[in-house]
Parts: structure tokens; C-alpha cells; sequence
């Protein structure tokens, strides 16, 4: 194993930053998996689960059981972790941008790429184009010149996962149960991952509007396709998923050594770890579309007193929250309308009319546009 610096640019005299990752069985012929957590710097469960599965790595790696590269990032987001306003922790946005740190991923231009590569795009090895224009992104990414300290951790992130086979995004959300988004392309190779996790939600989408660090390559992909006369073939791009571990307190050494030994699991299943997979338990609900999942949004302020569990299998028509006024007397509730698990909801207890409140997962496509929230 070996640790590498990457300094951030510093916003200000006498500050610096790193960004730390952690490279395990560098050099290695077979896949690469690169795994991050915590880009939303408040979702402290995945930095705990990150930390588990490196030590995790370290075993794996002494006991030479390495048979692919992994490359860990336990604490993807040095910036947002300093932002401490009035006691409030602002991990979500940059305080500076008012930028998500999860959208709107800055990638190369497609056109770029395909004229980058040229004449050298073969027509008989998809595999091997995939590995070009994977080279073209990383040397064009190092070409770019970040303006601030933003730009520049996108780009160091970026920089680590642009030739990965796999990218693992780690998140948490409010109050949640476990849960993950990937694409449905990235769906067969994710599952296995799921499993181990006991992920009682799946959300599938090829693109949710928010340009997410998971699903950028991907996009990218499409694009580049696109453009690429119909005899180049071109390997499948990269498989992606963003795992949120739980609710924002779910912080415990339990959760974060079963996370840790899950995602240890799906490496060994894959052949990046040598070892006998443990069995796989089933999935405990089937993947279903992020279109299909209900947003649950407060019609009136008020005080909510939910009345469903996060995990919770509700049939359309089950109540979810309550919404009291305590000047009028009147009580609000609010039913969902698909049969689905209740898989996150928010943390507040008093919320504003048109606050988003929850979801519920649903196996039917209804919501098209932006499908995640900012
Ligand atoms: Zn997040």
C-alpha cells in the first residue's frame, strides 16, 4: 500500500490541503476499483465505513491477496469538512459556489476525446478502445488547469476514477435505510454488491440530471458513442454506484465493519481479492427505476410527526407523516401513492409547505427531468 498526497489549490494565504488516498496492489494487471467517501463532507457513516474497509485492505494486502488495484479515498472532501458556519455543518455545498459538491461533474468534451484519439481507434477491439479513451480523459484532465480549490478536488476525484472498472461513490442520506443508486447498465455487475450490503432499496436510472460523480463516465460514454462511426466498437464504460450508508447518524462500528466486509465481499466475488466469496444472500426488494420513486413533499408548515419507519413496506394509501398546526388545530396527513419502502426521509421536525419529505420507491416510470434533489 501506498498513500498519496494530492494538494488542493490554496484558497487563501497560509491554508493547504490534501487530498489522501490510499492505493492497494498498484500496478497490477487486472481491474481497477475506486472507491470514495464522504463528498458530501456531513455523511460521516461512509468516512467510518471507508476507514473499516482500509483496514480491511491492509490485511488483504500484506496477506498479498491483491489481485487488481484498489484505490480508497476515506475522506473525499477536505473543503466541505472545514465549513462550520454559526455551529451548522455545511457539507453538501460549497460555501464559496453555493455548488453541490455532487453535481454537475466538469468532464472533458466527447468531441475532444474522439479527435484526441484520431487515427488510433481500432476496429476490431472494443476493449482496447475503452482503454484509449480512457487514456485521452486522464491526459486531458491533466491538462486542465483548476482556477480554485473546488475545481481542483473535483479534478483530483476525477482524476482517480476516469480508468477505473469500478467507481463506488459512498454517501448517506438524512434518515435512511440502506440504499444505492446505479445505472441499469451497471445494475448486473452492482448487485452482487447490494446483496452483501442487505440494500433494501435500488434505484436505477441512466441519467438523473444532476451530472453525479457516479454517473458522469457513463454519460460521457454515450456521448463519445455517439460520435464514433458504427464499425468502432466500443467496451462498456465504467460501473458505477453511489451507496448511501444509512441516515447521518447511523455511525457505529457494527454497520461500519458489515459495509466494510460487504463491499470486501463483492472485490472477491469480482477477482480483485483472491479468495472464496462468501455466499450471497438474496436481495431482499427487486431494483426498481428512480423515476418511479415518490418525492413526498409537505403541503402545508407545520409540525411532522412521521408515521412510517424508514424501511418500512408501504402499500399506496399508507400513511407517512403528519403535519400539526398548533394555531388552528388542524392535522395534515400524508399517504403515499406507490407500494413501495419507505427508504429515506428528512431529519427536520417542523418543515415549511413545499418542503421535500421522503421517498417511496414505486416499480412503475412516472417522474421524467431532474430526478434527484439539489
Ligand atoms: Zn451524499
Amino acid at each position: 500500500m501506498h498513500v498519496q498526497r494530492t494538494p488542493l489549490v490554496s484558497t487563501t494565504l497560509g491554508t493547504t490541503r490534501d487530498l489522501v488516498s490510499f492505493h492497494f496492489g498498484a500496478g497490477r494487471a487486472g481491474q481497477k476499483i475506486y472507491i470514495q467517501a464522504s463528498l458530501h463532507a456531513d455523511e460521516t457513516p461512509a468516512m467510518l465505513t471507508a476507514w473499516r474497509l482500509k483496514q480491511r485492505l491492509i490485511e488483504l494486502d500484506a496477506a498479498g491477496r491483491m489481485r487488481g488495484e484498489v484505490v480508497l479515498v476515506p475522506v473525499a472532501n477536505p473543503i466541505g469538512l472545514s465549513q462550520h458556519v454559526l455551529g451548522q455543518f455545511i457539507g453538501r455545498f460549497e460555501a464559496n459556489s453555493g455548488q453541490n459538491f455532487n453535481r454537475q461533474f466538469p468532464m472533458p468534451a466527447a468531441k475532444a476525446l474522439v479527435e484526441r484519439v484520431g487515427s488510433r481507434w481500432c476496429r476490431d477491439d472494443a476493449a482496447y478502445n475503452t482503454r484509449l479513451l480512457r487514456a485521452a480523459v486522464c491526459e486531458m484532465l491533466g491538462e486542465t488547469t483548476p482556477r480554485n480549490e473546488f475545481e481542483s478536488l473535483r479534478l483530483a476525484l476525477l482524476k482517480h476514477a476516469s480508468d477505473a472498472d469500478v467507481v463506488l461513490d459512498l454517501h448517506c442520506s438524512l434518515e435512511a435505510t440502506m440504499h444505492l443508486y446505479t445505472s441499469p447498465a451497471s445494475w448486473p455487475a452492482i448487485e452482487p454488491l447490494a446483496r452483501y450490503l442487505g440494500a433494501n432499496g435500488v434505484l436505477l436510472a441512466t441519467d438523473s440530471g444532476g451530472q453525479s460523480f457516479d454517473e458522469i463516465h457513463a454519460l460521457l460514454w454515450n456521448e463519445v458513442r455517439a460520435l464514433l462511426p458504427d464499425d468502432v466498437p466500443l467496451g462498456a464504460p465504467n460501473i458505477a454506484a453511489t451507496l448511501e450508508h444509512r441516515g447521518q447518524r447511523d455511525v457505529d462500528y457494527e454497520h461500519a465493519d458489515g459495509d466494510a466486509e460487504a463491499i470486501v465481499s463483492f472485490l472477491i466475488a469480482r477477482g480483485v481479492i483472491e479468495g472464496e466469496a462468501p455466499e450471497m444472500p438474496a436481495l431482499d426488494r427487486s431494483a426498481t427505476p428512480l423515476a418511479g420513486s415518490e418525492q413526498l413533499i409537505a403541503p402545508v408548515s407545520g409540525i411532522v410527526i412521521y408515521r412510517a419507519e424508514v424501511g418500512a413496506v408501504l402499500k399506496a394509501g399508507d400513511a407517512v407523516f403528519d403535519i400539526v398546526d398548533p394555531l388552528t388545530d388542524a392535522v395534515t396527513t400524508i399517504a403515499t401513492k406507490n407500494d413501495g419502502v419507505f427508504y429515506m426521509r428528512r431529519a427536520t421536525r417542523f418543515v415549511y409547505a413545499g418542503a421535500p419529505m421522503g421517498r417511496v420507491t414505486g416499480a412503475k416510470a412516472f417522474r421524467t427531468g431532474v430526478l434527484i434533489g439539489a
